[in-house]
């Protein structure tokens, strides 16, 4: 069995960390609590003169790097590696890629080791990768093809609305698999 794995929101904490950041960078502006957001992506959630100002966070260099790691997911990978289940990591980078892309690489290595960079997949379209199951938060993930995986939504408030079969925490994935 395949699983494909998303690496922001079921895995790294980016969420948290850009609130963390735009907050302490931003005192004056708005922060939009992780309760109370809609969009998928955190810019759609904030007015227009604003967001280049709050991309401008997560496009920094280190940012990726020092991202958190949702709780319960290390523990989840290693036992899905241990139950022979091949685990990849499935990641979008994003479109300035800049510091993104090496960073992913970085944050894999910081939380499961060097040799499991080697599991590594970048894709802007996930629909191209074969698998059995796809874990990500994206409410629809969408592309050229029809996926071969079965889409498991990484809960988050921006996706509540989506129906679907769902992941709310790590600790339950082998009853979601
Ligand atoms: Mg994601």
């Amino acid at each position: 069995m395949i699983v494909l794995i998303d690496q922001d929101g079921p895995l790294a904490k980016f969420e948290e960390g850009f609130l963390r950041i735009w907050s302490a960078k931003h005192p004056d502006e708005v922060a939009i609590p992780l309760c109370e957001r809609t969009q998928f992506y955190i810019k759609d959630d904030y007015p227009d003169s604003i967001k280049t100002k709050v991309s401008s966070i997560y496009e920094e260099p280190g940012f990726i790097a020092n991202l958190d790691i949702v709780d319960g997911a290390k523990e989840a990978v290693l036992e899905m590696l241990a139950a022979d289940i091949d685990v990849r990591f499935c990641t979008a980078p994003l479109s300035n890629y800049e510091n993104c892309v090496g960073e992913k690489y970085i944050w894999i290595e910081k939380h499961f080791g060097r040799e499991l960079t080697n599991r590594v997949i970048f894709s802007k379209d996930k629909t191209l990768i074969h698998g059995d199951f796809l874990i990500d938060d994206r409410p629809t993930v969408e592309g050229i093809c029809k996926p071969e995986w079965k889409h498991i939504i990484f809960d988050a408030p921006y996706n509540k609305l989506q129906p679907g079969k769902r992941l709310h925490q790590w600790q339950d994935w082998r009853a979601v698999i």
